[in-house]
């Protein structure tokens, strides 16, 4: 344990599995006490478990991002706990099915502009009022470099996290003063299940990525989970409205 966020409280949503996963542990060694939110009951549980093992402290909440209800209740059940919300790591994500622009369906935009985007809005909305009222805070939303660059097959998906780069960008124009910072983090492909379901429809995915890195490998969650550390952490105090790529050089390409 380093200790950099000793007794800090931050929540990871998405924090069942990959990234998630990661970063829950990563913040958890810094010292953080760590909310783990998901829809996905067991699997944030046994994250829950994994850093309790660890000598670490976190609880579960279960929580669907999309549902202003959902991310009212895991504020509250936050603050009634700890008192405060230091770190918010807006990680939850969902990829869609793999199809052109002309062949995507309506339902899967709605439900990737729904977790991804209203997702990602109603999780900062809640912490900002949450964080203005304690006096500051850190947001760190888990964008892509689909939300810097075009994603071929995924339209959709670069199309929402083009979005919360654009909603990083302005809520941290607006809460500069607040003492609050937010900041994004843009990960190319990373060894995640995410990635493992992608391989299984477009079996050259993970090959083909590889070949198109600069870095000839795809990222770990560690590493991604090492950036969300560092922005959370006084280290980026004057780190405010960016995107920090963590992509082996994909978008210097
Ligand atoms: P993952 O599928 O392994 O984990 C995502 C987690 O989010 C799961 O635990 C899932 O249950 C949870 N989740 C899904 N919908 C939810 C909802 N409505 N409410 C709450 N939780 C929900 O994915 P991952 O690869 O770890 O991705 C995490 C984030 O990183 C996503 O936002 C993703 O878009 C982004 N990202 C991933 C990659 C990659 O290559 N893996 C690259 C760039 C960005």
């Amino acid at each position: 344990m380093n200790n950099t966020l000793r007794e800090k409280v931050a929540l990871v949503t998405g924090g069942a599995s990959g990234i998630g996963h990661a970063t829950a542990l990563a913040l958890a060694a810094e010292g953080a006490y760590v909310v783990v939110a998901d829809v996905d009951e067991a699997g944030g549980q046994a994250v829950v478990a994994e850093i309790g093992d660890l000598g670490g402290q976190a609880f579960f909440q279960y929580s669907d991002v999309s549902q202003a209800a959902d991310v009212v209740a895991l504020i509250e059940a936050i603050v009634g706990r700890y008192g405060r919300i230091d770190c918010a790591v807006n990680n939850a994500g969902i990829e869609g099915l793999p199809a052109r622009t002309a062949d995507t369906s309506e339902a899967d935009f709605d439900r990737i502009m729904a977790i991804n985007v209203k997702g990602v809005w109603l999780c900062m909305k809640h912490e900002i009022q949450r964080m203005i009222t304690q006096g500051g805070g850190v947001i760190v939303n888990i964008a892509s470099v689909a939300g810097l660059v075009g994603a071929h097959s995924l339209p959709v998906y670069a199309a929402s996290k083009h979005a919360v780069v654009g909603l990083t960008k302005s809520a941290a124009l607006e809460y500069a003063r607040k003492n609050i910072r937010i900041n994004a983090v843009c990960p190319s492909v990373v060894r995640t299940p995410m990635v493992e379901r992608a391989v299984e429809i477009m079996p050259q995915f993970a090959e083909a990525t590889i070949k198109g890195n600069p870095s000839r490998r795809l990222g770990e969650p560690e590493e991604v989970a090492a950036a969300v550390v560092w922005l959370c952490s006084d280290a980026s105090s004057f780190t405010n409205g960016a995107t920090v790529t963590v992509d082996g050089g994909f978008t210097a390409q």
